[in-house]
């Protein structure tokens, strides 16, 4: 057992360890060491092996919501075995989600949504200037500012995604009008005919998520964090002096655990008899080159499809999709977002796509994280559950989840307390460890 030293029972001389190398874990590994506590990261496969990397890196806190929107959800449960629709369920996965999706419809309500949208633009609320505080203090990382334009394909449809904004959101000074076909091309000279109707919305951000999550872990490893990568954890099992952590290369003794580890989260709780409800959502991204340049991201709202300007090309992102084998790489599901995206589009050879990848999103029934102790063991910690908004929220979920464990008083995390999930005991657990990601070039 590897214990960084358990002899004398000193908690203090123990290492905090992180499970789960993605860009929350490495984030909240970054603060910890900031605050003086010696750090070990236990990452299964390599750090940002899960959805950390192949995102779309869009930062647009604070307007950000669930997903368990009224009417979104609804609709979408209607359609989730079409082959096409933006949200798929596979139907072998359907019997092992059905109380999960259903906990969703559930909390689509106009009440829950909002206060939702309330709890995220509370937790986000400093993102800006936390991605900033990363950046003077070691990481290099570049947050870069951008236009977001929102693309419909009948000027009904733009009207409403734009009057649903300035009833949820603090957006009124950064929302343009609304514009036709022909104005939308003055902006963007790579788009297709159904793109039809639209408007600007300033003041967002975007960074490349690959090199946050390698600048993360450089700047750990420069601080003397120690990474361990094809270190799988196996097993948690808290005790009155410390956590003994199992895993595929050594045993480890800590003082704290944070559990981080996305979708795979689930199964790493259930020994602590909690029953945690984080699904794989998995999501698809790959790139292409428009013979004319993208300069905003785009936002696909009816195609549920986002294009971000990445290195030399566009990176498109999608889809969502539950899937009973939760690692396994779909090409249906690539051909779905190209049929979705493709009408938005004009110059670009669909076929050249490259750097095709699956992530795995760990979703949640209230759209929300889980932030915060795990009910009943004083010395695991979560940070997961963080759904479609990870990359955004992992440097504000780090700040304040340090904050807590080092003691204080975190009202803004109450929301996302672990223990709304009590209630449910853990199950037997016999599925395999979800929440990895593949890539597949052609
Ligand atoms: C297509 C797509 C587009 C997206 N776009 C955006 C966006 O624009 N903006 C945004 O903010 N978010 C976006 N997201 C969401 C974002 O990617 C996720 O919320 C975020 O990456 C979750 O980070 P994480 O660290 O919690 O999980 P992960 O990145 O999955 O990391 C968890 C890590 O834990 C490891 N792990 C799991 N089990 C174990 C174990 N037993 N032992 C050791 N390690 C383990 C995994 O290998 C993995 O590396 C998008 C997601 C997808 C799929």
């Amino acid at each position: 057992m590897t214990t960084v030293n358990t002899k004398n029972g000193a908690t203090a001389s123990r290492p905090t360890v992180l499970v789960g190398g993605g860009v929350l874990g490495l984030c909240v590994a970054w603060e910890l060491a900031r605050c003086g506590h010696r750090v070990v990261v236990l990452e299964r496969d390599r750090v940002g092996s899960g959805a950390s990397r192949g995102n779309a890196g869009e930062i647009c806190s604070p307007i950000v919501g669930p997903l368990p929107a009224p009417g979104i959800v609804s609709t979408a449960l209607k359609n989730m075995y079409r082959k096409d629709s933006a949200l798929y369920v596979h139907p072998m996965a359907a019997l092992t989600m059905g109380t999960f999706l259903l906990q969703m419809a559930r909390n689509a309500t106009a009440e829950r949504f909002r206060a939702g949208v309330r709890a995220l633009a509370q937790l986000g609320a400093d993102t800006y200037d936390r991605f900033a505080a990363m950046s003077d203090s070691g990481v290099d990382i570049e947050v870069t500012r951008r236009e977001y334009l929102y693309l419909f394909p009948s000027r009904d449809r733009a009207e409403r995604k734009r009057a649903f904004l300035r009833e949820h959101y603090p957006v009124r000074d950064d929302l343009g009008e609304l514009l036709d076909g022909p104005e939308l091309l003055t902006l963007e000279r790579c788009l297709g005919e159904r793109a039809r109707a639209g408007f600007v919305l300033s003041g967002q951000a975007q960074v490349d998520p690959s090199t946050f999550v390698d600048a993360l872990a450089d700047a750990l490893r420069a601080n003397g964090v120690v990474i361990h990568e094809g270190a799988r954890v196996t097993r948690i099992e808290p005790s009155s002096h410390e956590v003994r952590v199992e895993s595929s290369v050594d045993t480890f003794a800590a003082g704290h655990v944070v559990v981080a580890a996305g979708a795979g989260s689930a199964v790493l709780t259930a020994n602590l008899g909690l029953d945690l409800p984080v699904r794989a959502g998995k999501g698809y991204s790959f790139s292409i080159a428009p013979a004319q340049p993208l300069t905003r991201v785009l936002k696909l709202e009816e195609a549920h499809v986002g294009a971000v300007p990445l290195g030399d090309g566009v990176r498109i992102a999608g889809t969502m999709e539950f899937d009973a084998r939760e690692d396994s790489f779909n090409p249906n599901r690539i051909r779905e977002v190209v049929n979705a995206a493709a009408p938005y589009f004009t110059g670009v050879d669909w076929t050249r796509r490259t750097a095709q990848w699956m992530g795995a999103r760990p979703m949640t029934p209230d759209g929300l994280p889980f932030i915060g102790a795990a009910p009943g063991h004083s010395r695991v910690y979560l940070a997961t559950g963080h759904n479609m908004l990870g990359v955004m929220m992992a440097p504000s979920t780090a700040h304040l989840l340090a904050r807590l464990i080092g003691g204080h008083e975190v009202p803004a995390l109450r929301p996302f307390d672990p223990a709304r999930a009590l209630g449910r005991r853990a199950r037997p657990v016999n599925r395999t460890v979800p929440g990895t990601s593949r890539r597949r070039d052609e």
